[in-house]
C-alpha cells in the first residue's frame, strides 16, 4: 500500500544506480531498497528513480509488482544527440519508483574500465532524472544521490550550461569512497554540457582527469556518508588519499548517518529462504539451520565445532588475503569455515587453495547467491568481517539478527555496530584493530574459546539479536538534513 504524505512534505527524489532486490550489486543497493520506505514513513514524500539495467523489468514482473509506461518519454541532450528514455512507474514497498528504459542502460551495470564511453550512460542518467519532474509532475526539493555513479547530478545542477539554471538542491551520499568514476577529460567535457571554466582543481578536476564524485562532494548542497566513524576517516590521508583533502575541506557539509537494516526481510523468525525459523524465545530453529548447512558444505552435519560464516564481495577492502593467510591457524582452531562470495581472482584463488589445503576445515561457495548467504546468516555461529576499511557494512548487522556472532576489525561503521564482549560495559562480538593476520586470530581465537561455554555464547547471540537496527532512528537523522537543507 502507498504511503500518503500531506502536501506540506518534502519532496525527495532518490537517484540511485542500484535498488534491491532489482539490481543489487553491494550495501547501496540495500539502502535504496529500504531507506526510501522508512523516510516515507517518517512523513518524507519520496521517490525513487533508477535505470532498468538488463533483466530489472523481468524481475519487476516476476515479483509480481504492478507497473506502468508514464505516457511522457524523458530526453537528456548529452554528447550532441538527444538520449530518451521510457519511464516505468512501479510502487516498490509503497514508493513511488521510475525505472528509465533505454538503450543506454543495456550494458554491464558497473563496466569493468571506465572511459568516456563507459561513464556516459551515468551522466545521461543523471540529466534524465534532472528531467524526471515534467513527466511525472511532480518537482523534487532535494535530489538525493548516491556514489559517484549519481554524483554528476549536483554537478549538472552548478555548473551545466542550462541546469544550473534551474534551481535545485542536492544531497551527495557516500557508501564507498574507494569508487569515484574517474576517466579522460576528452571529450567528455564538451560531451557533457558542462561550462568549459567548470574544470578545475577546485571542482572535478583529479590529477588531470574528470573525478565525478569529487566533482558531486564539491557541488552537492550537502553530504553524507554512511556511518560517523567513517566521515571522520575519510578526511584522512590514510583513508582516502589525495581526496582526504577535499573532503576535510567540505567537512562543514558532511554528516555520518549509519545504516539499517529491511528488518522485515532479514528476520530469523518470519525468513522463508531458511530451513526453520527461530526467535530470541525460542533458538532451537538456528540448530536446524547449522545442520543443514554444514551438509550443504559436504561437512559432518552433527559437528558441534563452531562455524565461521563469510558472505562477502572478494575485494581487497574486505581483507581475505588475511583469512586465506591464516587458514592453517584457523584450521588448527577447530573450527570449520565457511565462505561465499565472488570478486577479484587473486582473493578467489587464494581462498580456492585454502579451502583445497584444508578440505576439513574450509570451504569456498564462489559467486552470488541470495539464498545461500540467508542460510550462512542463519546456520553460522560466528560471522567474519576483516575489512580494511568499511563505509557502514551491513553483512555484521544481517549476522546479529540471525544470532551468528560477529568478528570483526574495528574500522568505519563495523566500529559504529560491533563492540567487543571483553570490555568492561561488555559487548555484542569480537574486535580487533590491527590490519593484520595476528589481530584478526586474536579476536578469532577469543571467539573460538568463548563458544565452548554455551551459556555466556548464548548471552553474547542474545545482545546482537536485541540490537535495534531499524531505519527508523537514521530515517529521522535523514529527515533533519533535508530540513536543515531547507532552512
Ligand atoms: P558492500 O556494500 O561493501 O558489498 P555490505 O556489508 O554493506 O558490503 O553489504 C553487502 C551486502 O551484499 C549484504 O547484503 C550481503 O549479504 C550481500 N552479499 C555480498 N556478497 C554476496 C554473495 N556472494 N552472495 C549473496 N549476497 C552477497
Amino acid at each position: 500500500m502507498a504511503v500518503k504524505n500531506d502536501d506540506n512534505a518534502l519532496k525527495v527524489l532518490f537517484v540511485t544506480t542500484e535498488l534491491a532486490p532489482f539490481s543489487k550489486v553491494g550495501g547501496l543497493g540495500d539502502v535504496a531498497g529500504s531507506l526510501p520506505k522508512a523516510l516515507s514513513q517518517a512523513g518524507v514524500d519520496v521517490r525513487v528513480v533508477t535505470p532498468a539495467w538488463p533483466g530489472v523489468l523481468e524481475k519487476l514482473e516476476a515479483a509480481g509488482v504492478k507497473h506502468s509506461t508514464v505516457k511522457t518519454k524523458v530526453y537528456a541532450a548529452y554528447d550532441w544527440r538527444i538520449h530518451s528514455a521510457e519511464v516505468i512507474k512501479a510502487e516498490v514497498n509503497g514508493v513511488a519508483t521510475y525505472f528509465l528504459k533505454a538503450e543506454d542502460y543495456t550494458g554491464d551495470m558497473y563496466p569493468q574500465q571506465l572511459n568516456f564511453w563507459t561513464a556516459s550512460p551515468f551522466a545521461v542518467f543523471c540529466m534524465q532524472a534532472l528531467e524526471l519532474k515534467d513527466a511525472i509532475g511532480w518537482t523534487p526539493d532535494i535530489y538525493h544521490c548516491h556514489d559517484w555513479t549519481s554524483a554528476f547530478l549536483p554537478c549538472a545542477l552548478a555548473w551545466h550550461r542550462h541546469y544550473r539554471q534551474t534551481g535545485g538542491k542536492s544531497i551527495m551520499t557516500l557508501h564507498n569512497v574507494a569508487y569515484q568514476g574517474v576517466f579522460e577529460p576528452y571529450p567528455f567535457l564538451d560531451a557533457s554540457g558542462l561550462e568549459p571554466w567548470s574544470f578545475n582543481s577546485s571542482t572535478m578536476e583529479f590529477y588531470g582527469q574528470v573525478n565525478l564524485l569529487k566533482g558531486g562532494i564539491v557541488a552537492a548542497t550537502a553530504v553524507s556518508t554512511v556511518s560517523p566513524t567513517y566521515a571522520s576517516e575519510i578526511q584522512t590521508y590514510e583513508s582516502t588519499r589525495e581526496l582526504s583533502g577535499i573532503l576535510y575541506q567540505q567537512r562543514g557539509k558532511l554528516r555520518g548517518i549509519i545504516n539499517g537494516l529491511d528488518t522485515k526481510f532479514w528476520d530469523a523468525a518470519g525468513d522463508k529462504t531458511i530451513p526453520a525459523n527461530f526467535t530470541i524465545k525460542d533458538l532451537k530453529g538456528k540448530a536446524a539451520c547449522k545442520k543443514a548447512l554444514l551438509q550443504r558444505a559436504g561437512l559432518d552435519p552433527n559437528s558441534d565445532a563452531p562455524v565461521i560464516v563469510c558472505v562477502s564481495r572478494l575485494v581487497e577492502q574486505k581483507g581475505f588475503d588475511m583469512v586465506f593467510n591464516a587458514a592453517g591457524q584457523i584450521a588448527e582452531t577447530g573450527a570449520k569455515l565457511l565462505i561465499l562470495g565472488s570478486g577479484q581472482d587473486w582473493i578467489e584463488n587464494g581462498l580456492a587453495q585454502a579451502a583445497a589445503a584444508y578440505p576439513d576445515s574450509i570451504k569456498l561457495f564462489k559467486g552470488y547467491d541470495e539464498p545461500l548467504s540467508h542460510l550462512l546468516y542463519a546456520g553460522g555461529d560466528i560471522f567474519l568481517m576483516p575489512s580494511v576499511f568499511e563505509p557502514c557494512g551491513l553483512s555484521q548487522m544481517i549476522s546479529m539478527r540471525y544470532g551468528t556472532v560477529p568478528v570483526v576489525r574495528e574500522v568505519g561503521g563495523l566500529r559504529d555496530t560491533v563492540f567487543d564482549v571483553d570490555r568492561p560495559e561488555g559487548g555484542n562480538g569480537f574486535t580487533f584493530l590491527t590490519c593484520d593476520v595476528d589481530g584478526m586470530m586474536w579476536a578469532l581465537r577469543r571467539a573460538v574459546e568463548r563458544y565452548k561455554d554455551k551459556e555466556a555464547w548464548k548471552k553474547i547471540m542474545l545482545e546482537g539479536m536485541r540490537e535495534d537496527f531499524t531505519w527508523d532512528k537514521s530515517a529521522g537523522l535523514y529527515k533533519e538534513m533535508y530540513e536543515d537543507l531547507m532552512q
